[in-house]
């Protein structure tokens, strides 16, 4: 792990604005390696014929594959056991029941579903994170016909927990992935705000058989997202917290 190295004063200020809402953790990724084999379902919403948002020459469709192309190589890399799936690997058009289906088929462990919202509001920016909000079918739960429509039920604490887990590293302070770069030791900060974790009626989770979340990574009318969303090293950033959110849910769920 290395050190802040203060160069001078104005670069302390500077840190000390940056960091002071942010939580400083231990990416889990550094501490603990999974013995079992795990799998992961990433969704990157849209996708062909369906952009989803088109903003100023720039594709929802695009950002969701950019940055669950990034989680993948990152959780593959942190852990050969892991099985990493994505719905779609390329500009490729999907429906709802094909997304559904191909995640439940794969049995995964955890399933993510990666979008951006447009909120013609420029007060509006940041991240958010959804879980399914389900009526109260306890009852049909118990019944022997399983109900494809409201699967998701028996999942919701677990899915709640990823929620918050993911929230959590996306707030975080983390030490730089590559902390080898000389000259460039400050924490790893998301520059997006946390608009926090929301339940949701949503078509996509409510069929999905594992623990699932939808993260809207943030709000491409406002400024300052679309400039992140359009930068190359932030989605890095911003898949580099996603894939240690899951890594901390896993292990606090004992899956690793
Ligand atoms: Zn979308």
């Amino acid at each position: 792990m290395k050190r802040i190295i203060i160069n001078n004063f104005l670069f302390f200020l500077f840190l000390i604005n940056i960091a002071y809402s942010a939580q400083n953790l231990i990416p889990p990724s550094d501490i603990q390696y999974s013995e079992k084999k795990v799998t992961i379902i990433i969704d990157p919403g849209h996708g062909g014929g369906d952009w989803g948002i088109n903003y100023r020459g720039i594709y929802e469709k695009n950002i969701t594959l950019d940055i669950s192309r990034k989680i993948k190589e990152k959780l593959l890399k942190d852990n050969p056991r892991m099985v990493v799936y994505m719905t779609r690997v390329d500009d490729q058009f999907l429906n709802i029941n094909d997304r559904v289906n191909y995640a439940n088929s794969q049995k995964g462990d955890v399933f993510l579903s990666i979008h951006c919202d447009f909120i013609p509001s420029e007060s509006i920016s940041g991240y958010k994170i959804y879980y399914m909000l389900s009526d109260n079918i306890a009852e049909k739960q118990r019944t022997e016909l399983i109900n494809w429509d409201t699967i998701q039920t028996s999942h919701i604490n677990s899915s709640g927990k990823l929620a918050s887990f993911m929230d959590q590293y996306m707030r975080a302070a983390l030490i730089k992935e590559d902390n080898n770069i000389t000259g460039n030791d400050e924490d790893d900060v998301l520059p997006l705000e946390s608009r926090g974790v929301f339940r949701i009626k949503s078509f996509i989770l409510k069929s999905i058989n594992m623990p699932a979340v939808v993260v809207e990574v943030g709000n491409i009318y406002n400024r300052n997202d679309f400039s992140y969303l359009t930068d190359k090293n932030i989605i890095n950033q911003i898949a580099y917290h996603i894939k240690e959110g899951i890594i901390n849910y896993l292990i606090k769920t004992n899956y690793q």
